[in-house]
């Protein structure tokens, strides 16, 4: 039985794709619509559908023909800022769309279905670590536009016989170990992925957002999760589907928490180079502190292998570094 992977060529979908061949899954079908994926972030024993993961009769048509068992649905707009100026977006991408591969999932009798959400649906937490049983509050569209997706699914669920496993990310970080993959989008927003560029001199410098949020330094707090480590979570979440497990939402973060300041000096550290920061206002949409309460995913036998944010830095580094030269080429 296959697995499809939606926005399978985006950087935390490739990720999956590579754990998932890795685990011995011998075959992977990938949708991708290519707007912030790469084909050549794919091996080339995945087959990749071009287009949209809301298009019914496509989609429908990729699980008839492959034999899908399980869906992996990472396709979504993810950047908290572009949310609050552009919500009506979305929520078509990340919303509207998810109901239409749902319902696709449910008339083609796919009964797996494993969703990226986020933990954007706390908001700004009462209690961190965060549990996941805390209600959901979330402050921004990009919450919003997911929590409303965890809804859907959890209805359908319960209507139609689905098993669903729900990951709420916390900050995904770094790349594959081996090399093969990482955070390739150009206009990246994401803290480590722009502290990184700095460091390289790809950007010349670079923003805190915000320094008087009630944290010890007054920068903001988030767990940051490798990215392989946030893959292995999604195989241990097919398994647990695949053995016949009961729907479940599970944290995806390691429990403890870094301000941005602290992020930032050790990307100066472990990339030896200085650059330049600015103290700049607090960007819209930001919870001041969010990190997780992990253990029902290790409860789960999920053990991360990557869990140092030196070493994530050292990833994200050295990727950075190789899309450079790709791009002299
Ligand atoms: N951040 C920052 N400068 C940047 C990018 C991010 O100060 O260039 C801060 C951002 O305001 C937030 C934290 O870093 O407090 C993590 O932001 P990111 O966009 O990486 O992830 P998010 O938590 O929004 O999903």
């Amino acid at each position: 039985m296959a697995v499809l992977v939606t926005g399978g060529a985006g950087y935390i979908g490739s990720h999956m794709v590579l754990a998932l061949l890795d685990a011995g899954q011998d075959e992977v079908v990938v949708i991708d619509d290519l707007s912030t994926g790469f084909a050549w972030a794919l091996p080339p024993e995945v087959t990749l559908v071009q287009g949209d993961m809301g298009d019914q009769a496509l989609v429908a048509e990729t699980i008839r023909r492959h034999k899908v068992d399980a869906i992996a649905h990472f396709a979504a707009k993810i950047v908290v800022p572009d949310s609050v100026t552009d919500p009506l977006g979305y929520y078509l991408n990340n919303t509207v769309k998810s109901r239409a591969l749902i319902e696709t999932a449910v008339r083609e009798g796919v009964r797996h279905v494993i969703f990226s959400s986020t933990a954007a649906v706390y908001g700004e937490p009462a209690v961190v670590p965060v549990p996941e049983d805390l209600p959901t509050n979330p402050i921004n569209p990009y919450g919003r536009s997911k929590l409303m997706t965890e809804w859907m699914l959890a209805d359908a669920a319960r209507a139609h016989g689905l098993a669903t496993v729900v990951l709420r990310y916390f900050n995904v970080a770094g790349a594959d170990p081996r090399g093969r993959s990482g955070q390739s989008t150009p206009n990246a927003t994401h803290l480590i992925k722009v502290a990184t560029q700095a460091a390289l001199g790809t950007r010349s410098h670079m923003e805190v957002f915000g320094t008087d949020y009630p944290t010890p330094d007054g920068s903001c707090l988030r767990d940051y999760i490798q990215v392989s480590d946030l893959a292995d979570a999604h195989l241990v979440a097919l398994n647990h589907l695949r053995g016949g497990g009961e729907s479940l939402t599970l944290n995806c973060g390691y429990g403890q928490g870094y301000s941005v300041l602290e992020v930032i000096q050790v990307v100066k550290e472990v990339s030896g180079r200085d650059f330049e920061v600015r103290l700049s206002p607090r960007r819209p949409g930001d919870p001041s502190r969010i990190v997780a309460e992990a253990e029902r995913i290790r409860g789960l036998g999920w053990t991360p292998r990557h869990d140092d944010l030196r070493a994530i830095v050292s990833q994200a580094l050295a990727w950075e570094g190789s899309l450079a030269t790709r791009n002299q080429r």
